[in-house]
């Protein structure tokens, strides 16, 4: 089945400047800016400016010029942010949500980028 992309998602609307946001950083095909409600000191959410619906989609379906340009976005948020390995900091996590199973709010594609303290585990340990 293909992926179904609804434009009317808020960070469509964000794109489109219907609605404001804290940008931290724009290229050309890639936009990053502050999460309304951050779990952390470090949280912004980077979102390709093409419409996919999550990563899988823009995976298998972006152009590769969208592919660099995003992973390299996220690369120089770790740097502005200050949470860049490469800088000598202590680490982020980076988190995308997906679909139901995911609980993913937004269906536009986001890598959260989420630093600046000791995150904890990601899922509980078992065994
Ligand atoms: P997810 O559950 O992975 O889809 O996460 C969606 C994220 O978008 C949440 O962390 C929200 O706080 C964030 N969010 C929702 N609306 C806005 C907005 N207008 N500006 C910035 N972040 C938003």
């Amino acid at each position: 089945m293909p992926y179904s992309y609804d434009d009317q998602n808020i960070f469509a609307k964000i794109l489109r400047g219907e609605i404001p946001n804290k940008t931290v950083l724009e290229t050309e095909h890639s936009l990053a800016f502050e999460d309304i409600a951050p779990q952390a000191p470090v949280h912004v959410l980077v979102i390709p400016k093409g419409a996919y619906v999550s990563f899988d989609d823009f995976a298998q379906n972006a152009r590769p010029e969208e592919i660099v340009d995003y992973t390299r976005a996220i690369g120089e948020v770790c740097k502005m942010t200050g949470v860049s390995l490469g800088d000598g900091n202590d680490g982020f996590r980076m988190i995308s949500n997906a679909g139901i199973d995911g609980i993913q709010e937004v269906p536009h594609l986001h890598v959260h980028v989420v630093g600046g303290r000791s995150l904890g585990r990601i899922l509980p340990k078992v065994g």
